[in-house]
């Protein structure tokens, strides 16, 4: 999605004309429940044109594929893929130490993330631990995937009501 209806929301080279009144409306659209199922939100902000030609090779297709079936290896050994894991058996396979957990309980609270949130950020946090080859979910995995849920945050910033 646009991030306002012109689109030119924070892109420092062109001008956003949108009323704070249209952005609202325009964002409030996406409602919280629809927001909450929406794993990956991310930012991708204009790129100058000289870094679309940039020929600079980033890592491969094959070397990526090489580790996301890993990756979905370790799930099937633990019974289920992230995606379809019942809650507990997602905590357990976390193993989030009490400090981590106490951390990460206060960070949701902080950013006003719900509870569907917190299973949803649970299973990204999950997903990187496997993508990395770690055998337990660490407080970077963790802030990375709350990294992912940029609308929830900005959106919850901007004071629109809870779906
Ligand atoms: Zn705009």
């Amino acid at each position: 999605m646009n991030p306002c209806p012109c689109g030119h929301l924070g892109d420092p080279r062109q001008r956003c004309h949108c009323t704070p009144a249209q952005i609202q409306r325009y964002q409030s659209r996406l409602s919280g429940p629809l927001l909450d199922r929406i794993d990956l939100q991310v930012e991708v902000p204009a790129l100058p044109a000289t870094q679309l030609t940039d020929r600079t090779p980033g890592e491969s297709s094959a070397a990526v594929r090489e580790r996301v079936l890993a990756a979905r290896e370790r799930q099937t050994a633990r019974g289920a893929l992230n995606a379809h894991l019942p809650g507990p058996a997602l905590e357990a396979a976390c193993a989030l130490s009490g400090e981590e957990r106490h951390w990460f309980a206060d960070v949701l609270d902080r950013l006003n993330l719900s509870a569907r949130a917190y299973h949803r950020v649970l299973r990204v946090a999950l997903t990187l631990a496997d993508l990395a080859g770690e055998s337990r979910v660490s407080r970077g995995h963790l802030m990375e995937a709350i990294g992912y849920r940029q609308l929830d945050r900005m959106l919850n910033a901007n004071g629109a009501p809870p779906g």
